[in-house]
């Protein structure tokens, strides 16, 4: 049985501008309102291991809660009652599950550009995992996430749904479309969160905010 988790702005103790579910420490929100966030996001998904990301393609292996958050943009277990968290506020949080082993993703631009995604699937894949599936959880859409000519051409030359175009007719980037393809590609079963945020409120935004909160997905067998 797997669980899995998305948060949002809302029910935690923060102030503006991290009010009020800051579940991050390196962002410059005070530590003990951060450490109470976590509490009470623990009491509806229990203890739950974080890591130190860094837009890596590095997957690491957890087999129980460290006191110490691994180096890594990729977390996967086999024990159950581990929980897996990835930290976000525009980037993708992607939760992948089979029945015995699960993952959290922290995939960006440049998560994207290095696989950080297919090296979670074939760290899980050497585990044993089969028939995975996917949810990726709220992020920038399309229609938000504007980036420069060399940018675009960069990222859409080798994912061409990922070309998109703003709300005011620039050029973007649809990072879920060429996350969601590259992972149905691989076999893997894809659902989307709709929510962009940029657009909704209830969630950290940094291109919308720039000094804001994270939010999570969180996922446990
Ligand atoms: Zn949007």
């Amino acid at each position: 049985m797997v669980a899995t988790l998305f948060t949002n702005r809302i029910g935690g103790v923060s102030h503006s501008p991290y009010a009020t579910n800051n579940l991050a420490f390196h962002v410059g929100d005070n530590a003990e309102l951060v450490a109470e966030n976590r509490r009470l996001n623990e009491a509806i998904v229990g203890r739950t291991q974080f890591m130190n990301q860094t837009h890596s393609d590095v997957i690491a292996l957890v087999d129980g809660i460290s006191p110490q958050d691994p180096n890594a943009d990729g977390l996967v277990t086999t024990e159950p009652g581990v929980a897996l968290g990835v930290l976000v506020a525009d980037c993708i949080p992607l939760l992948l599950w089979s029945r015995d082993v699960v993952a959290a993703v922290h995939v960006g631009r440049k998560g994207l550009l290095n696989s950080v995604a297919l090296n979670a699937v074939t760290v899980m894949a050497s585990l044993g995992a089969e028939k995975i599936e996917a949810v990726l959880g709220p992020s920038i859409c399309g229609k938000c996430y504007e980036v420069g000519e060399d940018v675009y051409e960069q990222v859409s030359e080798r994912y061409p749904f990922a070309r998109a175009i703003t709300s005011k007719g620039t050029l973007s980037l649809d990072l879920p479309a060429a996350l969601s393809h590259e992972l149905a590609e691989h076999g893997v079963k894809i659902t989307r969160s709709s929510i962009c945020t940029v657009e909704n409120p209830n969630f950290f935004s940094y291109r919308r905010d720039g000094v804001t909160g994270r939010q999570s997905g969180v996922i446990c067998l």
